[in-house]
């Protein structure tokens, strides 16, 4: 495993940790900033040993101890966003723990054993559906084993407060406003500092590249709860919100800082229109399944994980094609393929 580096920066007020991951999105910030004297921590990282012997060291250094952290708000429940909610709690029993209904959820359901059956059950729904989409059954075996292990790695911390899209956090004469950003993960959240106009974006909006779009398991309750099929939809519509608060900075939770966020949102959406017309354009002459179309559009090369990213990004385009009456399916030889209609 490579070794991993560190970097803190202050950018705008904001303290960021720019710590290395072991895998493609390279690092992942965190930030801390202080609003009327009170410290705010926004994602906690990723719960492997070196990052969180990095970040505790960083910290150290800035002279900063865990017990001096007043709130950590968590945008979203993937791994390298919630890692050291366990560990923060226990260094600072004070601290509260903000996160989304959804993220408590997700994170509870797959950190506690007696779900261990109800998670196979979901993992194998989902790569069975994967399988009828066009993947191989060998390839839908490791999404099972894929979904059954990588949420174990998270440690479940229970949150002091469950946040709702709309909620705010007042301070003396400044406030934190919480947008619910569903797309990149269901229970995704953007923090907007007001006074400032700093959004703390998670991976809703990055800088570089297009947050990959699409949810993984979730738990029946959450399913049943928030039957939301077109995420892509959900997700150019989180767009458009944040657009309306003209936030003046964005500080995403990978790649580089934003200064010119209106237009980041703007060229984001472009590139959704193009992949949508893309996939439109592939299947206009004749009908090819969701994973046919992933490798004309990906390519062929692509690890399995990746393989798997890009299928559920093409098929969350279908899908939004699907809602707007562009293309339909049909079932052949238990496949499912998608046609454009014309
Ligand atoms: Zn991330």
């Amino acid at each position: 495993m490579k070794k991993l580096k560190s970097e803190v920066s202050e950018i705008d007020g904001v303290i960021r940790f720019k710590i290395d991951i072991p895998w493609d999105v390279k690092f992942v910030c965190i930030y801390l900033f202080e609003i009327d004297g009170v410290k705010v921590l926004i994602d906690a990282g990723l719960n492997f040993i070196d990052w969180s012997r990095l970040f505790f060291l960083e910290l150290k250094n800035l002279k900063i101890e865990p017990k001096d952290i007043d709130y950590c708000i968590v945008s979203h429940a993937h791994m390298d966003h919630v890692g050291l909610i366990q560990k923060l709690k226990r260094k600072n029993p004070e601290m509260q723990l903000l996160m989304h209904e959804i993220t408590n959820e997700t994170i509870k359901w797959s950190d506690d054993e007696n779900n261990d059956q109800e998670m196979k059950n979901a993992a194998i729904e989902v790569a069975e559906q994967m399988i009828r989409y066009g993947i191989s059954e060998q390839h839908g075996k490791r999404i099972v084993q894929f979904f059954t292990s990588w949420p174990k790695l998270t440690k479940y911390q229970k949150p002091d407060r469950i946040l709702k899209d709309g909620d705010e956090i007042p301070f003396e004469t400044n406030k934190l406003k919480i947008i619910w950003t569903p797309g990149h993960s269901l229970g995704h959240i953007c923090v907007y500092e007001e006074k400032n106009r700093r959004l703390f974006s998670g991976d809703h909006i990055l800088s570089r590249i297009t947050p990959h779009i699409g949810v993984f398991t979730v738990s029946p309750a959450i399913k049943n709860k928030y039957p939301m099929n077109n995420i892509l939809g959900y997700y150019l519509e989180s767009l458009d919100r944040i657009d309306k608060l003209d936030p003046k900075i964005i500080f995403p939770a990978h790649q580089e800082v934003i200064y010119n966020p209106h237009e980041r949102i703007l060229a984001i959406k472009e590139h959704h229109k193009n992949r949508l017309n893309d996939i439109f354009n592939a299947i206009q002459d004749k009908p090819l399944t969701p994973f046919k179309i992933s490798q004309i559009h990906f390519g062929e090369d692509l690890n399995e994980i990746n393989m798997f990213l890009a299928l559920n990004e093409v098929l969350s385009h279908l899908i939004y094609l699907e809602h707007d009456g562009r293309v339909k399916r049909i079932e052949q030889d238990g496949k499912i393929l998608f046609s454009a209609i014309t």
